[in-house]
């Protein structure tokens, strides 16, 4: 529908003779694009294709009045949750690290990860989606309270810094492996095939994370849904990854130095349970909590 490559051209202005690097949000004339991830999912036929999906789920909705609930809780207090190990959380903040994603802990810890099955997943459905910056990709999940994706760490981090998230956060309607699987395979009577390009209208700027929201939850919503609901509807843990319901939240990060990362300076809190199995783990704990005690603005949250 739309012929503009976004990884390197305004979807605003479709300039061609000057090609905007992947981490960065204006185009030479001022557009506020947003790093390449966001330009993907701000494509005339992304754009379009959601709108359809989110006034069908309006029309389609039983209940109007939860639907507008769900939406603002959606609008006014979603954050992204990036889950981690203890080593992650230590290397942020005692190490003044960032969040290292798949592509980043292989090139650190000089060896593949063991889970080859895992590793498949991630290099299929990042080829799949976004091509040729994939390895830039921080993959975490729409939040509204709680331990977060705890499939993919026991300790979450959770962001609500506003210039990350406006500028470098997009978001995909379910897990990009999910949905690496179901929906090519939908579309294309079983075959799976990388070239082919994703369907439209299943993602989103952060602005407009809630028309996929709705998209995907209008038949959950009923009358008598409280709104204490929307945490676990939001973002479901299953008994594994595979039985995980989530909206997934990609974050672009690279080396340039205006690119922001997900680090002391922009989580906001870390969430984790008292709980521990492991004596000297949970002592560790305790000494990163007390350095999390020391940087402004960081929320250190107990379950
Ligand atoms: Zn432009």
């Amino acid at each position: 529908m739309n012929n503009v490559d976004p990884r390197s051209k305004c979807p605003v202005c479709e300039e061609t003779t000057h090609p905007i690097p992947y981490g960065e949000v204006l185009c030479h004339k001022g557009h506020d694009v947003g790093s390449v991830n966001v330009r993907y999912a701000r494509q005339k036929g992304e754009v379009e294709a959601l709108e359809e999906r989110y006034q069908q789920a309006r029309a389609a909705c039983d209940t109007e009045l939860v639907a507008n609930r769900f939406e603002e809780a959606v609008l006014g207090e979603s954050a992204a949750v990036f889950n981690c190990d203890l080593s992650a959380l230590r290397l942020i903040f005692e190490h003044d690290g960032y969040y290292l994603n798949y592509y980043e802990q292989r090139e650190r810890d000089k060896r593949p990860p063991t889970d080859i099955d895992k590793s498949r997943q991630r290099l299929m459905a990042d080829a799949y989606l976004f091509p040729d910056f994939g390895e830039c990709i921080r993959h975490g999940a729409l939040y509204l309270g709680g331990l977060g994706a705890r499939n993919y760490g026991l300790y979450a981090l959770v962001v609500r810094d506003k210039r990350l998230l406006d500028n470098y956060a997009s978001t995909l309607e379910e897990n990009s492996y999910h949905f690496f699987q179901t929906k090519v395979k939908t579309c294309q009577a079983g075959s799976v095939m990388p070239s082919e390009r994703p369907p439209e209208g299943y993602r989103s700027d952060w602005q407009n994370r809630h028309k996929i929201a709705l998209a995907k939850h209008v038949d959950d919503l009923s009358d008598n849904l409280q709104d204490e609901a929307f945490q676990d509807l939001l973002l479901h843990n299953g008994h594994n990854r595979g039985e995980d319901e989530f909206i997934e939240v990609h974050v672009y990060g690279d080396e340039s130095p205006n690119c922001p990362h997900i680090d002391k300076k922009t989580v906001a809190e870390v969430h984790c349970e008292r709980i521990s199995d492991d004596e000297e783990d949970f002592e560790i704990l305790c000494l990163v909590q007390e350095r999390v005690s020391r940087v402004p603005d960081v929320g250190w949250v107990w379950h």
